[in-house]
């Protein structure tokens, strides 16, 4: 049973994005199951892969399912029509044109890869040294500042994406606090734009067992005025729907938030945090 009123999931991914498995319908009738009174559905658009992923054509199906299954619902849950702008800054016209083609709701900021290189899920770490892998790690945070700088979305998504598979593989010694200083700054741009800090809950699933980015940096976004919070579970299953979204607002309260927010037509909706 659900611990928390009037629950949120807006992050979750249909059969539209390339690694989706499951119709919005299916996913929907899985969040009404789960208790969730918002969701918001955010295929993949990952514009620096936009041929091979035919982003196109899959723009067009996610956004016409996620209109269909809005309506269709309407009466049991709240569908949000969202999508997750992955590497928005590696193509930015491509993006702009691609973000004005529809009127969403919702977008997601990611970051998935660094320029022209494969996703960090693709990545062998085993070969890497330590020394490797904070390389990686310099350009990824450097890439999150240039996303949170341009601005063109409504929540920051996995902060910390890359440590989902470096620990996965083992490499259990890498220490984030090197970088306190650029997330510090990622968090001042993110206040002083008005905008959203994502935990993403899917890691508390995962070999990596916490959320993205953990609570240290929730509590730290907190301290450096963050007042907008959205909360996902990136689930790309059924079964995943809705899931640790109460452990998401555990952190979120022990973090100081009074407040969850969803996006509607692009603006902040609060929603008080209640048992
Ligand atoms: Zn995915
Ligand atoms: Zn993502």
């Amino acid at each position: 049973m659900a611990i928390y009123k009037n629950r949120t999931d807006l992050h979750m991914h249909t059969i539209s994005s390339f690694d989706g498995n499951y119709s919005a319908a299916e996913m929907c009738e899985a969040a009404v199951a789960n208790d969730l009174a918002t969701i918001a559905f955010t295929d993949h658009f990952d514009v620096d892969f936009y041929t091979q992923q035919n982003l196109g054509i899959r723009q067009q199906t996610s956004y016409d399912d996620i209109i269909s299954v809005r309506d269709a619902f309407a009466d049991r849950i709240q569908v949000l029509v969202g999508i997750e702008m992955g590497q928005p800054t590696y193509e930015p016209e491509l993006t702009e044109k691609s973000l004005n083609r529809y009127n969403y709701d919702f977008v997601i900021g990611s970051i998935h890869n660094l320029r022209k290189t494969p996703d960090f899920c693709e990545l062998d770490y085993t070969t890497l040294t330590q020394d490797d892998i904070y390389s990686l790690l310099d350009k990824y945070f450097e890439e999150e500042l240039i996303l949170a700088k341009w601005n063109g979305f409504d929540t920051l998504a996995h902060l910390t994406y890359p440590m989902r598979y470096i620990v996965q593989s083992g490499r259990f010694n890498t220490d984030l606090s090197r970088y306190d200083d650029i997330t510090d700054e990622i968090f001042k741009v993110l206040v002083a734009n008005g905008k959203a800090l994502e935990i993403n809950t899917s890691g508390l699933r995962q070999p990596i067992g916490k959320t993205m980015p953990t609570d240290n940096y929730v509590r730290r976004y907190r301290e450096l005025g963050g007042e907008l919070l959205t909360l996902g579970s990136d689930s790309h299953f059924t079964a995943h729907v809705g899931a640790n979204i109460d452990d998401g607002y555990e952190i979120a309260e022990s973090c100081g938030f009074k407040y969850v927010t969803y996006f509607k037509d692009r603006k902040p909706v609060q929603i008080k945090i209640e048992k």
